[in-house]
């Protein structure tokens, strides 16, 4: 990367003078970054002296960073998990936090096939409200009048749970859609969205989904931004879209909601806004009924200036999607979050993807990080807590694993993420999200890994056995040319007795049965949310994994060492085992799923 673009410029002029003290808090936290993560981590350790899970450690009252670099192991979730479990089951003893866990916020990232949850207190809350109150103040600075309209944006909260004490636990968007902050939050002419919170709100994805897309095309030419939180969400309205405009139509024409919203909540809000309106009911047939749905986007919402959406990471898959919707319509990544921490913001919003970087914000959480080099891994120990980085010693265009505390209670707890320093506003770093550590698979919030992707793989192939029939090699890719995207299985079988090998309804079956070994965000995604399509396998000529290695030893893979990949997407490879297809199997319905989760 060239010097030049590795120095900051302020940032300025603001729009407004609220968005001139966001901006100076900005420039502040950025430029004090060290000195601001040596005030966070010994706020958190004076708030959190007391817990049972740093008193082991013997800090004695120490808050400076050398001792807790030398005392506090770097953990994974698997070694809180038994002091979660405890909070779930009902021990209100200062346990990780000295404030009272509140609720758990329930991650992608799964354990033991349930997601991570994730403890945390109601001061939280103000510090994620705070790192969103920035978003605005940074767009203003590229894209005048946002506040001469409204926000097309498709929010969803999910269902929720109970522990057995009777702590909720939820995902950290829906914890922060019912929130009184979000719900009662002050007008702000940059911040109108065009979904009232009653649709937000809904549970029910389909009516949410609705009336969201229906108010969207009731205000559309007041909408100057569309988007939802990630990709995926936004290409899933716009399938919506395809499916349901008849019906909106129909709606928007005669002024009447359909029955099929039966949430009165929603019916209320929506009823108020929906006045027959012939002339949009044209338009919109006249848009959609041609089954042309290239700048959908721009031709339904004209004034839309950009996507607000995540299209970095595993999101990076979309954009050609999302291109095509909107006519190259620039896709602004504004923040990087998650249920642990709220990590920071995109200060330049109108870069390409590709050259997207956030910067951590240093009040948020204290941040180390691992150096990441897969040539030399660095072995983390309980037992030795390691010599870690901080936010300030980090250097241009190395990779780094992030390590969070909390206050909430995480102490050095290793988000999985892989992050590459690209530049520095101020002090503060600016990281390009690389990946996320052991994800094979993801089509939406899902995550898989080769672990679950084997045991899945594992647990289908039991129905083979009656057939006399194994599985010899098998690989996936993540489909996201339909839409919803889907996991496709490729597996090459040995059948040993061909006269009696496994049938298409066998074959139907053992998709399922991968689908019921996923963990439970692929199953929420498939039954509740709708966002990932029946799960693919494709059964291969015997012989196709010799010509994969084949193929990646002439390309320079050393034959010794020389594994399967266990997920593909570099088109030959493709190619390749598509010409090897025999058969092609769906999953025949839908795995189990409830919202009621084990604990
Ligand atoms: P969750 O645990 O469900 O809250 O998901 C949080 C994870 O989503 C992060 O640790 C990242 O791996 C991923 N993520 C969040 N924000 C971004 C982003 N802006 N770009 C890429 N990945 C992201």
């Amino acid at each position: 990367m060239a010097v030049d673009s590795a120095i900051s410029s302020p940032l300025g002029p603001p729009a407004c003078e609220k968005d001139a003290k966001a901006l100076r808090f900005i420039e502040e936290m950025t430029k004090n970054c060290d000195s601001v993560q040596e005030n966070v981590l010994s706020e958190i350790l004076t708030q959190n002296a007391g817990v049972e899970y740093l008193q082991q450690w013997n800090l004695n009252g120490a808050t400076d960073r050398e001792t807790f670099k030398s005392k506090v192991p770097v953990i994974t979730y698997e070694d809180l998990q038994p002091y979660i479990q405890r909070i779930a089951n009902g021990d209100r003893s200062p346990i990780l936090s000295s404030h009272p866990i509140s609720e758990f916020l329930t991650s992608s990232g799964t354990s033991a096939g349930e997601r991570k949850l994730m403890p945390t207190i109601a001061a939280e809350m103000d510090r994620r409200q705070k790192l969103y109150s920035l978003l605005m103040p940074v767009m203003n600075l590229y894209v005048p009048g946002l506040d001469k309209g409204k926000g097309l944006y498709f929010l969803f909260i999910k269902a929720e749970s109970k522990t057995p004490s009777g702590l909720v636990a939820r995902p950290v968007l829906t914890s922060y859609y019912k929130s009184q902050q979000f719900k009662t939050r002050p007008f702000d002419p940059y911040n109108v969205y065009t979904s009232p919170n009653e649709t937000i709100l809904c549970v029910d994805s389909f009516q949410s989904m609705y009336s969201q897309m229906l108010c969207g095309l009731i205000y559309r030419e007041e909408v100057l931004r569309c988007g939802a939180v990630f990709a995926s969400g936004l290409v899933r309205a716009i399938k919506f879209l395809q499916l349901n405009w008849q019906e909106l139509a129909f709606d928007i024409e005669t002024g009447k909601l359909s029955t099929k919203i039966i949430d009165p909540a929603v019916r209320d809000c929506v009823s108020k806004i929906l006045k027959p309106n012939p002339n949009l009911a044209r338009f919109v047939r006249e848009e959609c009924c041609e089954g042309n749905w290239e700048g959908i986007i721009t031709r339904i919402w004209p004034n839309t200036k950009y996507l607000d959406v995540i299209v970095t990471g595993a999101m990076a898959q979309y954009i050609p999607i999302l291109d095509y919707y909107s006519g190259n319509l620039p896709k602004t990544c504004t923040m990087y979050a998650s249920s642990e921490c709220y990590f920071g913001l995109n200060l330049t919003p109108m870069v390409k993807p590709s050259e997207v970087c956030y910067t951590i914000m240093p009040n948020m959480g204290y941040f180390e990080f691992i150096p990441h080099d897969p040539s030399n891994p660095i072995t983390i120990s309980r037992d030795q807590p390691p010599h870690l980085l901080d936010l300030a010693d980090l250097e241009l265009g190395k990779e780094y694993e992030l390590v969070i505390s909390t206050y909430s209670g995480l102490c050095r707890y290793r988000v999985g993420d892989i992050l590459q320093v690209k530049g520095f506003h101020n002090s503060a770093p600016q990281f390009k999200f690389i990946r996320r550590k052991n994800v094979l698979l993801s089509i939406d919030a899902d995550k898989t890994d080769e672990t679950e992707l084997q045991s899945a793989v594992e647990n289908a192939s039991e129905l083979l056995k009656k057939y006399n029939t194994t599985v010899v090699e098998y690989t996936s890719y993540g489909d996201t040319k339909t839409i919803p995207g889907h996991y496709v299985i490729y597996w090459e079988l040995l059948v040993k007795d061909p006269s009696n090998g496994p049938a298409d309804d066998v074959l139907d079956q053992c998709c399922l049965a991968m689908e019921e070994s996923l963990n439970s965000v692929y199953r929420q995604s498939r039954v509740a949310d709708n966002s990932i399509g029946p799960l693919e396998i494709r059964i291969v000529q015997n012989g196709t994994f010799e010509e994969l290695m084949d193929y990646a030893i002439s390309r320079g893979a050393s034959i010794n060492q020389y594994k399967v990949p266990r997920c593909v997407s570099f088109t030959p490879i493709m190619e390749l085992l598509d010409s090897r297809v025999v058969s092609v199997h769906f999953s025949p319905k839908a795995p189990h799923w409830t919202s009621e989760r084990r604990f």
